[in-house]
């Protein structure tokens, strides 16, 4: 595997690739990588001769600077379970690199409209400006014909599928949702699980275990007291809920009154302790 520390090299080995007409499918990331982020790569493998893994923890994207400063680090293992999964490339800028003019960054305002001013748009000022900044200043490095992102950050792929068609990208790089992948108790993993204390690592299950409820229970007709049922249930197991919430799958309006037709997703975002989780389900 070769390692890029800077956007000179990524540019010309992509440069290269594109010459002998070498396809790339790219995974973007903030490292502490787990079984999610790979299967990623491998649909990226999959897909493409050639693969780009990044490491970035972007702190544009944070609107809390304690999460920032505790966000997980384990590039040591990173870099060995990316060996170990045949990836072609890792680019591991410094933040310098990525936000050359300093922070905070002059960067364009993104016009990501009612997208952010829901659910983690709304619990989470400026973070979907964040991811926009970073990713399109990514995409704009890397090149690639395609990127593949996990359905775990629902809000997130459609910021990014908002950004692409904002910016034009949508004509050269298709993007790749991937599915959920979940520990054997139902926990989506995420690199801030490592975070959680024992007791907290099992009482986190509780989010997949609500949504699964909503799913089972979803009928047509009022979907409030589905929600609320779901927050208390929440609470009552030691969470802090920012929202439990059942959306339109395609728009992300919430659903208060359900026709059996419309498709749904249930998402969650929930403190346990110090760790903000999020998960979501189709329903
Ligand atoms: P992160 O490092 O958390 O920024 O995530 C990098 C990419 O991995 C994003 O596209 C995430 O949606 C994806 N990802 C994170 N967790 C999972 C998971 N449990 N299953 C599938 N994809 C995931």
């Amino acid at each position: 595997m070769i390692i890029f520390k800077t956007a000179g090299e990524l540019r010309t080995w992509r440069r290269d690739a594109a010459e002998k007409g070498l396809q790339t499918g790219f995974v973007p990331t903030m490292g502490a990588l787990h079984d999610g982020h790979l299967s990623l790569l491998k649909a990226a493998s999959a897909g493409n001769a050639l693969t780009l893994v990044s490491i970035f923890v972007n702190p544009t994207q944070f609107n809390d600077p304690a999460d920032y400063a505790k966000y997980p680090n384990t590039l040591d293992r990173d870099i060995d379970l990316l060996e170990k999964a045949g990836c072609t490339a890792l680019f591991l800028p410094s933040v310098e690199e990525m936000y050359p003019e300093g922070l905070p960054p002059s960067a364009p305002h993104y016009e990501l409209g009612f997208l952010e001013t829901v659910l983690d748009g709304a619990y989470r000022p400026g973070h979907f400006q964040g991811v926009c900044m970073v990713v399109h200043r990514l995409l704009k490095m890397a090149e690639p014909d395609n990127l593949y992102m996990g359905q775990k950050d629902y809000q997130q792929c459609m910021v990014i599928d908002r950004l692409l068609e904002l910016t034009g990208m949508n004509g050269h790089i298709s993007l790749h949702i991937c599915p959920t992948q979940r520990e054997s108790d139902g926990l989506a993993m995420s690199s801030r699980n490592l975070r959680l204390s024992p007791e907290e690592r099992h009482q986190a299950t509780a989010i997949y275990r609500e949504l699964k409820a909503i799913r089972e229970q979803l009928h047509r007709g009022d979907l409030i007291s589905l929600k609320q049922k779901a927050a208390s249930n929440l609470e009552a197991q030691g969470f802090r809920p920012d929202y439990i919430e059942i959306a339109d799958a395609r728009t992300l309006q919430p659903v208060g009154e359900w026709d059996g037709k419309r498709p749904l997703v249930a998402l969650a975002a929930a403190f346990l302790g110090e760790v903000r989780l999020i998960d979501n389900m189709i329903m």
